[in-house]
């Protein structure tokens, strides 16, 4: 549906926002582009968008290379952070204000933008000014006025940001169930790796300019590629440890594992494991990693342990301290400051 191809946007001054991307998204999808600050989300939203113009490379958008159109020839609508929405119209005027543009006559967009707002819970509000409504409510306007075009693909760039916490979950919900019935093919700019695991189909997880990691939601936390990936998902970052294969096993700060297989005898490698994969024990066992609890944290129905381990012998990959972080049950708290043994429960990626 969309094809990103050899896609570069170089900024004057030699800034590489996107750096020879190639992505292909499927028609119906919820795309989430992932990323820190500043590794290039909006300007490849703005250049899929034709808000920006690439230095080289092209987009197509269902079979038309659309690289040299202008934004309103595209049949995209783009949500923006801030909503930008008109503060002098209405909400019916804002909504309809894509129609205006497209000349449609003034009782028929009237009709679309009623039913629109109907749709989105918004038909009280029609006669207020953006001024005069919520955060949420604004958003919700922003995104009428998307749908009301029925465009081909909708654009968002980090549309729940400015909502509080419990607004952006009900808003994430709500966003996710009306792609679904609209099935139209949704790019999503956003930093929150949460919000891209909860609502995306895939996930184009990026760093400067590039994609590093293009997978389901379970693919990108299961099976991270790489540990910047590693350690971008995941709202407990994966622990990252150096590890050694020593006599056929696996020596990853002080605990003896099993070899997974395809790993030599002396391959160096980094091993991770999620802190909820990650069991702990009160009793010493060699296929654990021995440490002092130093910090518990709360997290509700849980809590995130972080032990201080110290390796005693020293190897090739290092010794000294490590923190190791595992998720236990509540009812498994641990006291500051015990012996505590952290055991892999679920051996998943060695990166
Ligand atoms: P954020 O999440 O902070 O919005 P982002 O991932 O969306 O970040 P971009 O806004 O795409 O990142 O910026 C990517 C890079 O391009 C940054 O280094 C930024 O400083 C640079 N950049 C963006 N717009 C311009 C511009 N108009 N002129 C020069 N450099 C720019």
């Amino acid at each position: 549906m969309i094809s990103l191809h050899g896609l570069t946007k170089e900024f004057p001054g030699g800034v590489r926002a996107v750096d020879a991307l190639d992505l292909e998204i499927a028609d119906g999808e919820f795309f989430a582009l992932l990323g820190p600050s500043g590794c290039g989300k909006t300007t490849l939203l703005r250049t899929i968008a034709g808000l920006e113009t690439p230095t080289s490379g092209s987009v197509t958008i269902g079979s038309a290379d659309v690289t040299a159109l202008p934004p309103g020839r595209r049949d995209v609508a783009m949500v923006f952070q801030d909503y930008a929405l008109f503060p002098h119209m209405d909400v019916t005027a804002n909504i309809a204000y894509p129609l205006r543009i497209k000349k449609v006559p003034r009782a028929e967009r009237e009709d679309k933008a009623a039913a629109t707002a109907a749709r989105l819970s918004l038909s009280e509000l029609l006669a207020r000014r953006p001024g005069q409504l919520s955060g949420g409510q604004q958003q919700r306007v922003a995104l009428a006025r998307a749908i009301a075009c029925h465009p081909t693909v909708f654009l968002f760039d980090e549309p729940l940001s400015n909502l509080d916490a419990r607004m952006r979950l009900e808003a994430r919900t709500f966003l996710k169930r009306l792609q679904r019935e609209l099935a139209v093919t949704t790019v999503f700019v956003t930093h929150d790796q949460s919000e891209a695991l909860a609502m995306a189909d895939r996930i184009a997880v990026m760093s400067a300019g590039r994609i590093m990691q293009v997978g389901t939601p379970s693919e990108v936390f299961q099976r991270p590629s790489s540990t910047f990936v590693a350690s971008f998902i995941g709202s407990t970052p994966m622990n990252l440890l150096p590890g050694v294969v020593e006599d056929g096993a696996l020596r990853v700060a002080g605990a003896v594992l099993p070899l997974p297989e395809g790993l030599a005898e002396g391959e160096e490698i980094v091993y991770g494991l999620r802190p909820e994969y990650m069991d702990l024990s009160r009793s010493a066992r060699e296929d654990a990693f021995a440490g002092r609890v130093s910090v518990v944290e709360n997290l509700g129905t849980s809590f995130l342990v972080t032990l201080e381990v110290g390796t005693r012998t020293r190897t090739r990959t290092g010794t000294g301290e490590h923190l190791v972080q595992a998720v236990v049950p509540e009812d498994a708290e641990p006291a500051p400051g015990a012996a505590a043994w952290a055991v892999p429960r679920h051996p998943r990626a060695l990166v």
